[in-house]
């Protein structure tokens, strides 16, 4: 049985002496794999739960994920796998960075799969297997068109023609990443999946896997065995320019640490970069770039789009992200209304992370894995039993 996630991790800071709160939706988090798992039926779902969970914690996240019901998991460093494993004793876990070079005993220690990505890494794993008498179980990746990791078509062809070597190995999944699922357009994701399809046919009987979050929503065509959801598990949209059917499932909140008048004319922050055009009121929030906001959500002298949502309304941040602070313009709110303590949703239920990684000229993936260490984490939610 897996222990349930009680408290936030030893070193979260209390609540009241943070700058910033995060807090993290796990029945939310749940409810996504549910409807991704639905989405993606039959095929299985798993999860790409590299980089400490995106961002949000890899063991609160993996204990909710394996009790709403996922099995499979995708890290991309070999320690990811070692501390998922430890979570996780029955998980599949797979190493999408392959095999490092001499570290097979670590990845058969950890029983962790690493999705082979070209002829060395098969060999070097065949060998280990042989030399232990064990056929040990591996993905195998192969490139059809992003052009990153896995075996492109000659060394796949190679790989076929060495009986020898095809003895040595377990293959339980044959995976490829698509490089333009966000764009259903892109004339790459039919490329890409006819690419797939073809080296399938020369491994029957082996799962397949080519869908990311976005790729499942590209239809049943795309799902194949095991789809491998990222993004969208953790909230962000897996369907651009549609509406998000994900639940928001992280909510970062920055305390006001300060109100100051500020009269016309004069300016907020380095650089000077913001002007009151009227007298206005300024909340300065303990979150800067220290605790992963971007530095890039700095106003422009025309205000900028970039908001917090504070007492029920939108309030544009103003001047530059500094640090360890950031101004928002308060002004419009009820005077009086916002106090010192009070908390303004950086993201959240009423500010998309896909809407302020825009404002930041990023992505929410990167929004979300390069949020910082230095605030409260929180785990709301009841993570229900084991299925
Ligand atoms: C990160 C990753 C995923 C998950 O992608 P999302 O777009 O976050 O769903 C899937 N497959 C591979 C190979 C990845 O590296």
């Amino acid at each position: 049985m897996i222990a349930p996630v009680t408290s936030a991790p030893a070193a979260s800071v209390p609540p009241d002496l943070a700058g910033a709160v995060l807090t993290v939706d796990l029945a939310a988090l749940q409810h996504n794999w549910r409807s991704l798992a639905a989405a993606a039926s039959p095929a299985q779902c798993g999860v790409a739960i590299k980089g400490d969970a995106y961002g949000l914690g890899m063991a609160p996240v993996g204990r909710a994920l394996w009790a709403a019901g996922c099995r499979h998991f995708f890290v991309a460093r070999p320690m990811e796998g070692a501390d998922l494993r430890a979570l996780l004793p029955e998980a599949e876990i797979y190493v999408l960075d392959g095999l490092f070079p001499g570290q097979a005993e670590f990845y058969a220690r950890h029983r962790l799969r690493p999705a082979l990505t070209e002829l060395g890494q098969a060999r070097e794993w065949a060998a280990f297997g042989r030399r232990y008498g064990h056929k040990l179980p591996a993905g195998l990746h192969v490139d059809t068109g992003i052009n990153r990791l896995g075996f492109g078509p000659e060394e796949f062809r190679a790989l076929l023609d060495d009986s020898f070597l095809l003895q040595g190995l377990n293959f339980t999944l044959l995976m490829s990443h698509l490089a333009c699922a966000d764009d259903p357009a892109h004339p790459l994701n039919r490329l890409q999946r006819d690419r797939f399809d073809a080296l399938r046919a020369a491994l029957p009987g082996v799962p397949g896997s080519l869908a990311n979050s976005p790729g499942i929503y590209l239809g049943p065509a795309f799902t194949h065995d095991l789809v491998r959801a990222g993004i969208a598990i953790y909230g962000g949209n897996p369907t651009p320019h549609q509406p998000n059917p994900m639940k928001p499932v992280a909510r970062l909140e920055a305390t006001v640490l300060q109100l100051r008048t500020v009269p016309a004319g004069d300016t907020v922050g380095y650089s000077a970069s913001w002007q009151a055009t009227r007298p206005a009121t300024i909340a300065v929030l303990g979150a800067g770039y220290k605790d992963g906001i971007p530095r890039s959500l700095s106003s422009r002298q025309d205000d900028g789009p970039a908001q917090v949502f504070l007492h029920g309304r939108r309030c544009p941040i103003i001047g530059r992200v500094s640090m360890d602070m950031m101004g928002v313009d308060v002004t419009d709110l009820p005077q009086g209304a916002v106090k010192r303590g009070d908390r303004a949703e950086i993201f959240g239920p009423n500010i998309a992370i896909d809407e302020a990684a825009a404002w930041a000229g990023t992505i929410s993936y990167e929004l979300l894995t390069r949020l910082g260490s230095r605030y409260a984490r929180h785990y709301d939610g009841i993570e229900s039993e084991p299925a």
